[in-house]
């Protein structure tokens, strides 16, 4: 059985043009992480290949097109975690790595850590050889040419099921627009930003400072034998209530059950299942 979901960011929704060119966009990088599980790859590099292509794409808060922080800069920060060996890796405060889900990943597989920031990431990013690029690559018309002080962005993940049955998850952001030197969001943190175990995986996006307090993404597992799935997934974005907290997820178990849910205007999403002709996407 294979799955992929893939989300663009839980926030405001965009501008007329943008809408369609996000949802293609989140369609894509579904498409990509669909052919990788396809070709009998695993999960972890499904969520990687799909996240990829939106870190790549201009239009999302991650990699190319990060927001930028109150300095004008950007500091990015990502997480993975493979649900069959509990295993994760996360990075946070990085400037200048094209790729920031690659180096969480590097993290997890080759480093004795689970979560490395700022400059020592960057150091261990070196050691890696993954791609830098100048700041200049990072800024985008529309990052530079932010007024208005929105509070969360379009940050993206994925969630996917391989053939052999093993969960994997990623996330990649630049945080939240005009945020203080220094922030880091829920993105990388386990448990709040992503999750993922032999049941279930997850992907949060929306105010970080809200995720981080519920520990949105694990919380899923707090109602999942009882509930099911869905029902797991939309008590979790209900809990975000008691704190007035705006957050979307998405996620998918073991049985193949896929479920989203954000209790904000929109969210960029896509997903695919081997019964589906194309991927299904939408905001
Ligand atoms: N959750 C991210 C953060 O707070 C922002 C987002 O999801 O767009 O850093």
């Amino acid at each position: 059985m294979l799955r992929i979901i893939v989300h663009g960011g839980a926030g405001d929704i965009r501008s007329e043009e943008e809408v369609p060119v996000c949802v293609d966009a989140c369609k894509n990088a579904c498409s990509t992480g669909f052919s990788v599980l396809k070709n009998g790859k695993s999960s972890i590099d499904a969520v990687v290949a799909a996240v990829k292509v939106l870190e790549d794409h201009p239009l999302f808060d991650a990699g190319r097109g990060s927001y930028l922080n109150e300095k004008g800069n950007v500091e990015m920060d990502a997480g993975i975690m493979d649900g069959s060996t509990l295993n994760m890796g996360a990075v946070s405060a990085v400037t200048c790595v094209k790729n920031p889900a690659e180096l969480a990943r590097f993290v997890m597989e080759k480093s004795r850590h689970n979560f490395l920031t700022g400059e020592g990431a960057e150091a261990f990013a070196k050691e890696m050889a993954v791609q830098f690029e100048p700041l200049q690559y990072f800024l985008t018309e529309r990052t530079v040419n932010l007024h208005e002080k929105t509070l969360f962005g379009d940050t993206v993940g994925a969630v996917a099921l391989d053939e052999e049955g093993k969960i994997a998850v990623a996330v990649s952001t630049g945080g939240v627009p005009f945020k203080h030197l220094g922030r880091v969001g829920d993105s990388p943190l386990v448990g709040s930003g992503f999750y993922a175990n032999d049941s279930f995986g997850a992907v949060a996006t929306g105010i970080g400072e809200d995720i981080m307090r519920l520990v949105l993404s694990v919380r899923i597992g707090f109602y999942l034998g009882e509930m099911g799935l869905n029902k797991a997934v939309a008590q979790a974005i209900k809990d975000l209530d008691v704190i007035n907290g705006k957050a979307g997820l998405i996620a998918l178990d073991k049985t193949g059950d896929i479920s989203l849910y954000r209790n904000t205007e929109g969210m960029f999403y896509a997903y695919m299942r081997e019964d589906l002709k194309e991927c299904v996407g939408g905001v």
